[in-house]
């Protein structure tokens, strides 16, 4: 099937799983994770009237910004980011989801300072616990945000989690509905300094679940380019 073909049967998809939740469709919106797919590929994607993308590492974006430069699309990174990898990625990124460590809080700061900018981020949580080594502890995340009111030039727009990877309706659900709980309680007195508008979370295997518990950002790659060359281990390796 034809990449714009499986673009268009999706946000159908999506549309129809926003009504039958009860949700408004354009409260949801798709982000395709691209790694290791050709530009030409997501050209194809691009040329049918998407925009959002979101890549992994630093070197593939960078080649990828590039090239499809002159179709303007919207790059968010998802990926783990080290943190002397944080000037590389600035110029070419409008989000960050994966914001997970006071150690990258202050080199995001350093570097946008020396900008003049500032930068949307999302704080990835761990939600699953054992499933990924990535993330903050849900019970760590109150403390973590309050203390980004030092850090002006950090725009936090919400939250980013990968559930748990698990064919088990309820137990990936349940991850969703932590972060969904912990997404509200954010939005307390406590955090006026941010503002809660993504919950960054739903793949290919489980974006129905998400929309139902709250989803506003999906992240899709497989379900529109097929099977990855290489293993996600590739891409969320197992050493911080
Ligand atoms: C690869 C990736 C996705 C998309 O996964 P699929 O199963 O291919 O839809 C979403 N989020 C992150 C952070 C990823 O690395």
């Amino acid at each position: 099937m034809s990449i714009s073909r499986s673009l268009s049967d999706l946000q159908l998809e999506i549309r129809n799983e926003c009504l039958a939740a009860g949700r408004d469709p354009e409260s949801v919106r798709l982000l395709l994770a691209t790694k290791t797919v050709e530009p030409a590929r997501i050209a194809e994607a691009l040329k049918a009237g998407h925009r959002l993308l979101g890549e992994n590492k630093v070197q593939e974006l960078k080649r990828k910004f590039t090239e499809l430069e002159p179709l303007q699309p919207e790059w968010h990174f998802i990926g783990h980011l080290q943190s002397n990898k944080v000037k590389d990625i600035l110029p070419h990124i409008q989000m960050l989801h994966s914001l997970d460590r006071m150690s990258l809080v202050k080199e995001l700061n350093r570097r946008l300072q020396d900008q003049g900018r500032t930068l949307d981020v999302l704080v990835q949580v761990n939600s699953s616990n054992e499933a990924s080594k990535f993330g903050l502890p849900p019970e760590a995340v109150a403390d973590f945000v309050e203390t980004l009111k030092g850090y002006p030039t950090l725009k936090v727009k919400g939250l980013m989690t990968l559930a748990l990877f698990s064919s088990d309706e309820y137990r990936v659900r349940e991850c969703f509905q932590k972060m969904k709980r912990l997404f509200e309680e954010l939005k307390g007195d406590r955090f006026t300094h941010v503002e809660m508008k993504e919950l960054s979370m739903g793949m290919s295997s489980d974006y129905k679940w998400a929309i139902a518990e709250g989803a506003t950002l999906l992240r899709v790659g497989t379900k529109i380019f097929g099977q990855r060359p290489y293993p996600d281990s590739y891409y969320w390796p197992e050493e911080k």
